[in-house]
């Protein structure tokens, strides 16, 4: 598990974690289907060494204790180490909040009666197109401590509330601010398929038109992925191919809003796209279900949305898992439908909702969640060669992941083989 060689005197290194209680991970570059989902390495009385930004040693305390010299050291008082998280679908770039909502939701008012009533996303685009780059950094620095300090060292983010071309070229500005200067790597996503702008009400057709004749292309230098959300009520399954197929020709990743408030067929057509995720999937047919297995597109779900919109229907995480799919959890943090930054909250309703286990949880917001990036040579496990995004907790072992609610059990984040939280 080392690439020390056996030299008498330590390796120095930047940074030498000890004092870990179990260190749990899964293993390899390849998103995991299947029962494979809950197949995790797991450790105890083990130490990591961190260089150059990367792990380059695990293994028994006492042998790293004896081969590596930390330049910076780490005791983990005891704790369970996992992998730096990774959120694979949030929405981070907004300027209010919609607390007015959720009492509305609270009250019996559904989220597609409120948007038809000017709220929803389009109430969020005011306030994004109202304001300077600046102004929307500054209110997403403070989102990204709270993901740091919530063991998230990764998140996709999303822009979609701007829906003019300078808006969101504006949002995926945002988004690269922020990566220049916070310790949170922001993987871009640019969602110019988030709705039909009120200036091209009933003519959906002609937005469409703009995204791919301006939009993509303009993104494309600064987004890895376009999305578009799928429903009936936003952009139906034709309008969804043109924008999908469109945002591919340039070069653009595909990320989709698909089957969450009906069934619509989305899950087909991202399969039949060969998108790197399907997201939300509440309502995916079972034929949706074996068309997604069979392409090897991952499910990106995320059990506190309704939960959060008060709707009985779940995503069928346990069929995507026996069919094949290697799904990946996230938050879908927005200021809509969830207003919660916690993937440890997600594992805990993904336990409760979905009936996965506390394994297969951690792989869904570690190796799964960065393979639907297409990082998962880089990120998403604790093994020698990955970059060093390693959570320190305060848990006993792995199966407190799902067990413990409404807590944050985080004592120190390292990101890149360096303590930042
Ligand atoms: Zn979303």
């Amino acid at each position: 598990m080392t690439d020390q060689p056996n030299s008498e005197s330590p390796r120095e290194v930047d940074l030498l974690v000890t004092g870990i209680g179990e260190l749990a991970t899964p293993e390899g570059e390849q998103p995991l289907s299947g029962s494979g989902m809950g197949r995790l390495s797991v450790q105890r009385g083990v130490a990591v060494a961190c260089d150059a930004g990367r792990f380059v040693a695990i293994g028994p305390e006492a042998e790293l204790i004896e081969g590596f010299r930390g330049r910076d050291t780490l005791d983990a008082g005891g704790g369970l180490a996992i992998p730096g998280l990774v959120d694979s679908h949030t929405h981070p770039v907004f300027l209010g909040t919609r607390e007015g909502e959720f009492e509305q939701r609270v009250a019996g008012r559904s989220y597609v009666e409120i948007a038809a009533a000017g709220g929803g996303i389009r109430s969020s685009l005011e306030g994004v197109r109202a304001s300077t780059e600046l102004l929307l950094l500054e209110v997403l620095l403070p989102r990204l401590d709270r993901f740091l300090q919530l063991g998230t060292t990764t998140i996709e983010a999303k822009t979609g509330y701007g829906l003019t071309v300078a808006d969101e070229l504006k949002g995926l500005d945002v988004i690269a601010a922020a990566n220049r200067s916070h310790a949170v790597e922001l993987i871009p996503t640019c969602l110019g398929g988030h709705d039909v702008p009120p200036e091209f009400k009933g003519r959906p057709e002609a937005w469409i038109d703009v995204v791919c004749a301006e939009l993509w292309p303009a993104a494309a230098s600064k987004a890895a992925f376009a999305d578009v959300f799928t429903e009936s009520h936003v952009f139906g399954l034709e309008a969804s191919r043109r924008l999908m197929e469109s945002a591919r020709e340039q070069g653009l990743g595909l990320r989709m809003h698909v089957d969450q408030l009906t069934s619509l067929g989305g899950a087909e057509l991202a399969a039949e796209l060969g998108a790197a995720s399907a997201d939300h999937l509440e309502h995916v047919s079972e034929h949706g279900i074996a068309a997604l297995a069979e392409r090897g597109v991952q499910p990106v779900l995320c059990p506190l949305v309704p939960l959060y919109l008060g709707e009985a229907q779940e995503a069928p995480a346990r069929r995507m898992i026996e069919a094949g799919c290697a799904p990946a959890l996230s938050t879908d943090f927005n200021p809509g439908s969830c207003y919660c930054m916690s993937l440890f909250e997600v594992m805990s309703w993904a336990a409760l909702r979905y009936g996965m286990s506390a394994a297969e949880a951690l792989t869904g917001t570690t190796l799964n969640a960065a393979c639907s990036l297409g990082l998962g040579h880089e990120l998403g496990s604790v093994e020698v060669g990955k970059r060093a995004d390693l959570v320190l907790t305060d848990l006993p072992n792995h199966t407190h992941l799902t067990y413990e609610l409404g807590r944050n059990p985080v004592r120190r984040v390292i990101k890149g083989g360096a303590a930042v939280h």
